[in-house]
């Protein structure tokens, strides 16, 4: 078929009337009936559409493709020092400096992570970047091993956008805008889902005596969340397509309910009791935030979990891996090429990133202070924290270090900002209401990877998300109500 190649603008045309009476009625509908849901706070029999964009939102093909090319490197890379001694060392001097979190999680690690028998390690991973304004290239906001989210409202948002794009909704004559093949949809659901698939049959081959044994579809995914999520139906696709699309079943615990309903059977396997099932896999959709330990017991079910002999996404080595403070350590030549011999791999995935600094009595350490307390309106200050929130901007950050000890600063790490271009032509609806603020996009790329030592069993990309935020915000929260999903339409 010849395509002739239409000259496009980036956004469709349509003017705010018809995008409030014919698009957002439509979009609405479209979300609650596919689940691209929030659970509402105060009642569970109820959900609201989740925030998302009402067109895509353009990204340079180009720049989607690095990423997407970083992400096997980067799993691998990952996975290299959660098998590392250097990361028990890193992290045994940050739990000095962070003694409420990353101190428990390390201790943690020691007592029961260390201890179980189980070799087999899996990261779902999400490499989230902004695109540099000047250079049109991804730089990297940062690396996350735990708990990610969105894989499963990011795929459905890609058929939102195409959906509306077939059915003319996009174009005041009903014709479609896009061309097929320029709206990108994530493939998340089904990538990441077919990897917890695999971890739960290497768990099985390597526990069972025979291949009859293997068969057996009592063994199970565990997913422990928190009590009051209202992501729910983000990780409910995962649930879904697990049992559609590989006949395996999941169960559901919290940090509370973990040692109510499950006990050790024979070498420390983890069998729910009333059932009798077996969760060869744990997948944390909780436990990366240092409120997800609110009680002692919490942190008890936690050391249960990572001492029992299902495989874990992610055990406390991966998990650790990912703190901000390696984040910067590895954007040190020195300390990547400990991990990366080829020369091209190493620079690619060098190029990604910006400059960090530490802030302790290094060289670098002290051009850090300075630089925070003179130039503090080009710098993020950023804990060992994840999940929002938690992060210190630009003319903020000096008031806020002179308000903590200076042997705490250890703690953080300053950060470059990336210069992300915004967009005025694009809309966010949210409870069926239009902003038309700004807003700047995020790319996360997710991956996968299943490990045993040396021995990588599965390294491979595992979608994408699109996340755009109001660029008020300095954060973009899409549960905490700044930011949304979104979607791509790749730019040549
Ligand atoms: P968290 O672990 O809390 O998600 P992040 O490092 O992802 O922390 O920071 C949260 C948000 O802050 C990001 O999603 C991004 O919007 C913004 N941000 C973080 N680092 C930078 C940076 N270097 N440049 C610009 N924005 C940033
Ligand atoms: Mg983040």
């Amino acid at each position: 078929m010849d395509f002739e190649k239409k000259e496009h603008p980036e956004f469709p045309t349509v003017n705010k009337a018809h995008v409030e009476q014919v698009i957002v009625p439509e979009l609405s509908q479209w979300c609650l009936t596919n689940g691209v849901a929030l659970a509402s706070s105060e009642n569970v029999y109820t959900a609201v559409a989740a925030p998302t964009t009402v067109f895509p939102t353009p990204v340079p093909r180009a720049a989607y493709q690095s990423a997407k090319q970083l992400q096997k490197p980067f799993n691998k890379l990952y996975a290299q020092i959660a098998n590392s001694k250097w990361l028990l060392k890193e992290t045994k001097s940050l739990a000095k400096a962070d003694p409420e979190f990353t101190g428990r999680l390390f201790k943690l690690y020691e007592d029961r992570t260390a201890k179980s028998k189980q070799t087999l390690k899996y990261g779902i991973f999400r490499s989230d970047y902004l695109i540099d304004h000047k250079t049109a290239s991804v730089k990297q906001v940062e690396f996350n091993t735990v708990s990610v989210s969105f894989g499963g409202l990011s795929s459905k948002v890609g058929e939102l956008h195409s959906y509306l794009n077939v059915m003319g909704k996009y174009d005041v004559a009903g014709k479609s805008f896009y061309e097929p093949g320029e709206l990108h949809v994530s493939e998340s659901i089904v990538f990441l889902v077919k990897a917890l698939a695999a971890a739960l049959t290497l768990y099985k081959v390597d526990t069972e005596d025979t291949a009859a044994k293997r068969e057996q579809d009592d063994k199970v995914v565990l997913f422990v969340v928190e009590p009051k999520e209202l992501n729910l139906y983000d990780q409910k696709l995962l649930e879904y397509n697990l049992l559609k699309l590989y006949g395996i079943n999941s169960l559901r615990a919290t940090l509370d309910e973990v040692k109510t309903e499950f006990t050790y059977g024979r070498d420390n396997r983890l069998v729910h009791k009333k059932t009798g099932k077996e969760a060869g896999v744990v997948y944390y959709r909780t436990g990366y935030d240092v409120r997800d330990y609110a009680k002692e017991d919490h942190w008890d079910a936690r050391g249960f979990l990572e001492e029992s002999f299902a495989v874990k996404a992610p055990d406390l080595s991966v998990q650790l891996a990912g703190t901000k403070k390696i984040q910067q350590l590895l954007t040190e030549d020195k300390v990547i090429s400990k991990f990366v011999d080829d020369a091209k791999t190493k620079k690619e995935l060098m190029d990604s990133f910006v400059k960090i600094y530490p802030l302790d009595n290094s060289e670098q350490g002290k051009l850090g202070k300075k630089l925070a307390l003179e130039k503090p309106e080009n710098y993020v200050l950023k804990p060992q924290r994840e999940g929002g929130g938690h992060n210190v901007y630009k003319k903020d950050i000096p008031a806020f270090l002179k308000g903590i000890k200076e042997d705490e600063w250890d703690a953080y790490i300053l950060m470059e900002l990336i210069d992300a271009k915004p967009t005025t032509k694009n809309f966010i609806v949210r409870d069926g209401k239009l902003s038309t603020e700004p807003i700047i996009s995020e790319l996360g790329i997710y991956g996968s990877i299943i490990f045993d030592g040396d021995n990588i069993h599965m390294n491979d990309y595992s979608g994408s998300l699109l996340r755009s935020k109001l660029v008020s915000s300095n954060e973009g929260g899409v549960v905490a109500g700044f930011g949304c999903i979104d979607s791509m339409y790749l730019m040549d």
